[in-house]
């Protein structure tokens, strides 16, 4: 099946570069493109393709929506003509994986360039950006600089905290990590802790964390680095970012949940070769810094540097824990949300 079909079926949003796109049946397609599956933004990814095609000469072609890419691989089986799999959260790599959409890939590059605790051990998926779980501290009522997660569930934060569903994948990642950490009878203590400190059933999304942190609502917010990044750049919000300071979790003891995007290889990649090209080039030192510079996401290396508003919040420590450990403890982490009424409130 063309792109163009596919294309006209469902993921009709944005497509980069529309005619090249439109042209090429997947049959035709070999040896100078690749065809990618984005759940990342056009506008976020066109500069880093336009950079790789001019390095490779492989041209690439690439397909957004926001949902369902991993079903359509799959529905599409032998005759995908998708190559890549690019995901903004690290959820839908797994989902992708456990889907059996993507192949193992073995590659000295990624494996020199990519932290292992940021890839899949068995070769299926590849971080390519972190972006940290962190606390948004009112500057005005928040005199601490640092914190750890488990003292969000401790009495002095009641009635203070905000953040959004437990069930959003962000936060699932970040319960499983806490149930690795501290085992599932001390996570459920805490959960149920954090729950009754909440200022407000979970709701909104983290831009709602800073907003509601800002207008006093509540004292501390649980969101990602990169919103407070979106929203310090828009000129309405700029007072929400300024009544907001980051606090980096658990500097002093495992680290900073780190959630990532990142990429795959899809399963049948008409061209694999290409399909490895790509990443490996997201991966390098130039790709990682226009990661960086256009969404406010930290390189999943650590050897690339941020752009002065990011390093004005302070340099994270990622936590170590392997995000393969994390995966297996999502599933446990979601019924565990569920079995304390997390999104019920306080005192649920
Ligand atoms: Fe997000």
């Amino acid at each position: 099946m063309s792109l163009s079909r596919l294309l006209s079926r469902a993921c009709s949003r944005l497509i980069l570069p529309a005619a090249a796109l439109i042209a090429i049946p997947a049959a035709a397609h070999a040896g100078s493109e690749v065809n990618i599956y984005s759940y990342r933004e056009p506008k976020l990814m066109a500069p880093l393709l336009k950079a790789f095609t001019a390095k490779t000469g492989i041209k690439a072609n690439m397909i957004f929506a926001s949902s369902g890419l991993v079903e359509r691989v799959a529905a599409e089986g032998r005759n995908s003509p998708a190559d890549v799999l690019l995901t903004n959260e690290f959820g839908l790599l797994v989902q992708a994986k456990d889907a059996g959409v993507t192949q193992a890939i073995s590659s000295d590059t990624l494996a020199g360039e990519i932290p292992a605790v940021f890839r899949d051990p068995a070769g299926h998926w590849f971080g390519l950006t972190r972006r940290a779980r962190v606390v948004y501290a009112s500057k005005e009522r928040v005199p601490q600089t640092a914190i750890t997660y488990e003292e969000l569930a401790t009495p002095k934060w009641k009635g203070k905290i905000c953040i959004r569903s437990g069930q959003h994948t962000y936060n699932i990642s970040l319960i499983a990590a806490m149930i690795a950490h501290l085992g599932p009878v001390k996570a459920e203590t805490w959960l149920k802790g954090v729950r009754d400190n909440l200022a407000r059933k979970p709701s909104g999304g983290d831009r709602e964390a800073v907003r509601d942190v800002a207008s006093g609502q509540c004292d501390i917010g649980i969101g990602n680095t990169y919103y407070m990044a979106a929203i310090a750049n828009e000129p309405e919000h700029k007072a929400w970012a300024d009544a907001v300071r980051i606090i980096f979790p658990d500097t002093e003891t495992w680290g900073t949940h780190m959630n990532i995007s990142g990429a795959a290889v899809a399963a049948n990649a008409p061209d694999k070769a290409n399909a490895l090209a790509l990443i490996e080039y997201l991966a390098s030192p130039e790709a990682q810094a226009l990661y960086a510079s256009a969404n406010g996401e930290y390189p999943v290396r650590d050897d690339v540097p941020v752009s002065s508003l990011i390093a004005s919040w302070g340099t994270p420590k990622s936590d170590a824990l392997p995000l393969a450990d994390i995966a297996r403890l999502r599933a446990a982490a979601s019924e565990l949300v569920d079995k304390v009424h997390f999104d019920q409130g306080p005192g649920s």
